[in-house]
């Protein structure tokens, strides 16, 4: 069968699951052949073979069961890096990279060396950090071991020295650890229990419930966090938020009289809690 043939009936049998069949059916025949996006542009009647053809269409099955596309390719682009990611871990947003965006473009800026990313996942916001900001130090924290391993692989593969990683509750790190770090950044887990349960069932069976769930509001790592750093003064602390979140994060930041900022994202929406301390 021809690449273009492939392409085409690939996108059909994915169009009941994906919103994007088509870009889907690409990346996945693409990936499957070794070969990037351009490459298949440029092929389109090349036949591919049986054993080729095998590879594909286990790919194609597995996403029809929901799983997640970036979970078949091994990886997620994220500010123009390449992550690795697997079965179990949480998928890198593009919103985040908003939130790391701000980070990079202040902390430039005013000279921010010193960063602590709770949470760090797979380490998307940690190794972003390192790599665009010069002359930084960036640790970051997480409980998932295995998300912790491909952090490390992630940031050796994008060629960065300047990070840490470290294994353990990120709210007891924040307290043993604070005094070293100038700036704090997070994209906590900020779901409440009900919007889990309205999540696509591709989420909900593929990544872990703790990167998403904060208890029956959506609030507990804010809460903890705050709490955690307002008596240490000095601190700049850069969160990611969501918009059903914005009225009890004001109230937060209202309670503790904090210095405080909501900012959008490019669709308009409250994405990112800037306080210092
Ligand atoms: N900090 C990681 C990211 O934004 C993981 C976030 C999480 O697990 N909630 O990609």
């Amino acid at each position: 069968m021809k690449v273009r043939d492939v392409i085409s009936k690939s996108a059909e049998y994915l169009s009941r699951v994906s919103d994007d069949p088509r870009l889907e059916a690409e990346l996945i025949v693409s990936h499957s052949l070794g070969k990037d996006r351009l490459w298949l542009y440029m092929n389109m009647d090349q036949e591919i073979g049986e054993c080729e053809l095998g590879r594909i269409r286990e790919l194609l099955k597995r996403r029809r069961k929901d799983e997640p596309l970036h979970f078949l390719l091994g990886y997620k682009e994220f500010m123009t890096l390449k992550f690795r990611v697997e079965r179990g871990v949480f998928i890198p947003r593009f919103e985040t990279e908003e939130l790391v965006e701000r980070v990079v473009m202040i902390s430039r800026e005013k000279g921010y060396k010193t960063f602590l990313d709770l949470g760090t996942g797979v380490g998307t916001i940690a190794i972003s950090i390192a790599k665009f900001v010069v002359g930084s130090i960036v640790h970051g924290v997480d409980t998932s071991e295995k998300a912790l391993k491909l952090a490390e692989e992630n940031a050796l593969v994008n060629e960065v020295k300047n990070v840490v990683f470290h294994r353990g509750d990120m709210i007891e790190f924040l307290k043993e650890r604070l005094d070293d770090f100038e700036v704090v950044v997070s994209n906590p887990p900020y779901l409440s229990e009900s919007e889990w349960t309205n999540l696509d069932d591709g989420i909900k069976f593929y990544e872990p419930m703790e990167a998403f769930v904060a208890g029956k509001d959506g609030m507990k790592f804010y809460r903890m966090i705050v709490e955690n750093i307002v008596d240490r003064k000095g601190k700049k602390v850069f969160l990611e938020i969501s918009p059903p979140r914005k009225e009890n994060i004001v109230k937060l930041m209202e309670k503790f009289k904090l210095n405080y900022r909501i900012l959008d994202d490019l669709s308009g929406r409250s994405r990112i809690l800037f306080f210092e301390t």
